[in-house]
């Protein structure tokens, strides 16, 4: 019997408006096509992710007292995701992130946090405490004393996303002890270790040794897999990233993240969550949207065991 995963993190709402050149300073652009909407937050795209690929999942979070609060919550449960950890704050606003994006891909986002900006230390340190989950997932877009508290509050796996960075990336390193396994992308690892962004697989590993953490650290490399390093003195596991017709690679990482944290609560080693992961993140980039629909299940991956 599996173990559960406990997110705590983001919830949004997503709104897209497809334009057909971004606008410049002082410039008005019309929208080509209706505004789209859609779930998201990082948290709570990792929950979706987690749950639709068979894991038991409960998130820790916030959302407003508004109809985007109602929409998160139903696209949350909808895939599968207990909520009941997700606190309704009356008079805020709950998170929206706006995408533009023009003819060629190109995109800029705004995200005001609204409710996210509100999940305080201890609430979460209590909810954490109380669901003592096999795997607590954690990202960077909730305030950081909500996620050093959770953090310190588990006593199963800890699995952080750094995403995103924050500007002064140290009170993210004085994490790293309580944290099992870190989950950056090539630019976090960068930020973190404090140089430039790891080109080559030497570069990464020089980067994760700078970081002298104790852990896992599983380095994703966009269409090129992940890096996977289990612990001090074990070598490096090099996870080959997989040929696929990507048609929208955003919501990858939190596809692996979920992955990952699903195949840790059922006890995979890492080195084995990690090819999971990016088998599954791969096949989500096959088709458009952050998250893998809960009625179809992850589409041309490998079978979830
Ligand atoms: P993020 O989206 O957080 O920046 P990455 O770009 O590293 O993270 O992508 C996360 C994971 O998603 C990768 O490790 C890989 O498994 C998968 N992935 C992303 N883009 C592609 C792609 N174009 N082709 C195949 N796999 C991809």
């Amino acid at each position: 019997m599996s173990g559960t995963v406990c997110v705590v993190g983001s919830l949004n709402e997503d709104t897209t408006l497809d334009v057909r050149a971004l606008p410049a300073p002082g410039e008005t652009t019309l929208t080509a096509r209706p505004r789209r909407a859609a779930p998201g937050g990082k948290g709570a795209n990792q929950a979706a992710a987690a749950a639709v690929l068979g894991a038991e999942v409960a998130m820790i979070g916030a959302v407003g007292d508004d109809g985007a609060g109602d929409r998160a919550l139903a696209a949350l449960r909808d895939a599968g995701v207990e909520v009941s950890g997700v606190v309704r704050r009356a008079g805020t606003p709950t998170g929206v992130a706006v995408l533009v994006v023009d003819a060629a891909g190109e995109n800029t986002i705004v995200v005001d946090p609204g409710a996210n900006a509100s999940l305080g230390a201890e609430e979460t340190a209590g909810a954490v405490a109380a669901l003592a989950p096999a795997v607590l997932l954690l990202q960077l877009e909730v305030p950081l004393p909500a996620v050093v508290a959770a953090a310190r509050a588990a006593t199963g796996t800890v699995v952080l996303n750094p995403a995103p960075m924050p500007d002064d990336p140290g009170p993210v390193r004085a994490l790293l002890p309580s944290v099992d396994v870190l989950v950056p992308n090539r630019s976090e690892l960068g930020r973190l270790a404090g140089r430039s962004e790891p080109r080559t697989a030497a570069e990464v590993a020089d980067g994760v040794a700078a970081l002298g953490h104790a852990g896992g650290v599983v380095v994703t490399l966009g269409a090129e897999g992940a890096l996977c390093f289990p612990g001090p003195g074990a070598a490096p596991v090099v996870v080959a990233g997989e040929s696929v017709a990507t048609v929208d690679a955003s919501g990858a990482g939190d596809v692996f993240c979920g992955c990952l944290a699903r195949e840790l609560a059922a006890g995979a080693s890492l080195p084995d969550a990690a090819r999971r992961a990016n088998a599954l993140a791969a096949a989500s980039t096959a088709y458009p949207g952050a998250r893998i629909d809960p009625r179809t299940g992850p589409r041309a991956g490998p079978e979830v065991g």
